[in-house]
C-alpha cells in the first residue's frame, strides 16, 4: 500500500456491527467478561481500547513498523522511553531539543541517577565521542526544535548498532509523511501527535513506534502501568486528522519553502533556518533522508529582540501561540515561550538567542501569510 493510501485506510475497517465507515469512539472504561478469563480482547481502557487500537495500528503502518503505542502527550511518550532504562544509565541526546524534553531530563530525571550528555548530533562523530560504558540510549530530534538542525539518521544508526545502544528518534517536525526513521535504523520513533499528525490544534497526544516485539511489549507494559493514555475521543480526533496528513504535508511543505525564501531575501532578516534552503548547513542530508522539508522555520531579525517583539505583536493572520504543526500559521518566541525553562546560559550556548523567532507555517494561502509577515516587518522601527 502506498503512503497516501495508508493514511486513509491502514488499520481501519468498517465497524463489523453497523458498517460505520468511521471507527466508533469506544468511550468505555471497562468491558464485560463472558466468563472468568474470557474477554473479547479488552478488559480496561488504561490497558487497551478499541479506538486507540485503530489509531495505534494506523500510526505503526505509516512509519512502516509493526507496533504503535499511544500516549496522552508527546512528553509522556518520551518519559516512557526513559522508563525502559535503569538508574545509573547514561543518555546521549541532541543538544537542540524541545524545551519540555530538556526540562524532563534536566529538572526531573537527573534525580533518578540518570545522566545526560548533549551533543550537536548533526555531527555524528560528536555522538560517538560522547558514548560511555553506561550509555544505554541515543536520543535524536530531527529537525530540531527550534533551530531546525538535521541529523544524519543512518550515520547515527550505524553508531548505535556498533555500540549496541537503543536508538530513539523524535520525528515530530517531519511526520512519517516526510521521514520514517526506522528505515535508517531507529529502534523507536516518537511523535508528538499534538502537532502535524492530528494537525488541527484539537488534542494533546504522543506515540511511540517500533518494529521490535520485545520493545513493544515493554512499552505497552509501561503504558498500562503508568496510565498516561489518550482518551478514546482524542484518539478518534487524531485518526480523523491523519486522514488528510498527506495532503496537508504537501501544502505545509509548499508554503514553508515559499515563506522561507521570502524571509531569506528580506532586508530586515539576519538569518533564516529552514532545511529546504540551500543555505541550511544540513540541506543535502535533509534532501536525502526526507521527502519534503515540512514547514518549521526559525529566524533572527536584524533589530534583535525589540524587532522580534514588534513583529510578533504586529501580525494579524499569523497567531502568536505556543504550538506548531497545525493548519493555522503560528509564531513563537522560544526564549520566553517553548524554551523558557532552559537556563539562559544553556540557551545561548545552543545558539538559541533571545531574538530568535520560530514560525510554524500553516496551510492558508501562501500569499496571505507573506502579506501578513511583510506588513508586520514594515512596522519595525
Ligand atoms: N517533541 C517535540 C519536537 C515537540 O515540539 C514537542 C512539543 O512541542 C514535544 C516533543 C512534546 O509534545 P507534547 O506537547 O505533545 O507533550
Amino acid at each position: 500500500m502506498k503512503f497516501d493510501t495508508k493514511v486513509v485506510r491502514s488499520g481501519i475497517s468498517p465497524d463489523p456491527t453497523t458498517g460505520a465507515i468511521v471507527p466508533p469512539i469506544y468511550q468505555s472504561a471497562t468491558y464485560v467478561l463472558d466468563e472468568i478469563g474470557k474477554d473479547k480482547g479488552f478488559d480496561y481502557t488504561r490497558a487497551s481500547n478499541p479506538t486507540r487500537q485503530v489509531l495505534e495500528n494506523n500510526l505503526a503502518a505509516l512509519d512502516g513498523a509493526k507496533h504503535g503505542i499511544c500516549f496522552s502527550s508527546g512528553m509522556s511518550a518520551v518519559d516512557s522511553v526513559i522508563k525502559l532504562l535503569n538508574s545509573g544509565d547514561h543518555i546521549v541526546c541532541s543538544d537542540d531539543v524541545y524545551g519540555g524534553v530538556s526540562r524532563l531530563f534536566n529538572d526531573l530525571l537527573v534525580n533518578y541517577d540518570l545522566t545526560f550528555t548533549y551533543v550537536n548530533s548533526s555531527n555524528s562523530k560528536e555522538v560517538e565521542d560522547a558514548i560511555l560504558d553506561n550509555t544505554k540510549l541515543i536520543w535524536i530530534e530531527t529537525p530540531t526544535n527550534p533551530l531546525l538542525k538535521v541529523t544524519d539518521l543512518a550515520a547515527v544508526g550505524k553508531i548505535a548498532t556498533r555500540h549496541n545502544i537503543l536508538y530513539g528518534v523524535d520525528a515530530t517536525f517531519s511526520t512519517p509523511a516526510l521521514l520514517r526513521p526506522i528505515e535508517f535504523g531507529a529502534d523507536i520513533v516518537m511523535h508528538s501527535t499534538t502537532k502535524y499528525l492530528s494537525g488541527h490544534n484539537q488534542i494533546i497526544g504522543g506515540a511511540l513506534i517500533t518494529n521490535s516485539d520485545e520493545l513493544a511489549e515493554k512499552i505497552r507494559f509501561i503504558q498500562k502501568t503508568v496510565g498516561a493514555v489518550p482518551s478514546p475521543f482524542d484518539c478518534w480526533l487524531t485518526l480523523m486528522g491523519i486522514k488528510t496528513l498527506s495532503l496537508r504535508m504537501k501544502k505545509h511543505c509548499e508554503n514553508g519553502m515559499h515563506v522561507a525564501e521570502f524571509l531569506e531575501s528580506h532586508s530586515q532578516i539576519e538569518r533564516v533556518a529552514y532545511p529546504g534552503l540551500e543555505s541550511h548547513p544540513q540541506h543535502d542530508i535533509a534532501k536525502e533522508q526526507m521527502d519534503g522539508f515540512s514547514s518549521m522555520i526559525s529566524m533572527e531579525l536584524k533589530g534583535g529582540i525589540p524587532a522580534g517583539i514588534s513583529l510578533m505583536n504586529s501580525l494579524e493572520l499569523c497567531y502568536l501561540a505556543e504550538s506548531l504543526g497545525a493548519v493555522e500559521t503560528m509564531i513563537t518566541h522560544p526564549a520566553t515561550m517553548t524554551h523558557a525553562d532552559v537556563p539562559k546560559e544553556e540557551r545561548l550556548a545552543r545558539g538559541l538567542t533571545d531574538g530568535l523567532v520560530r514560525l510554524s507555517v500553516g496551510i492558508e494561502d501562501k500569499e496571505d501569510i507573506i502579506k501578513d509577515l511583510d506588513n508586520a516587518l514594515k512596522k519595525i522601527k
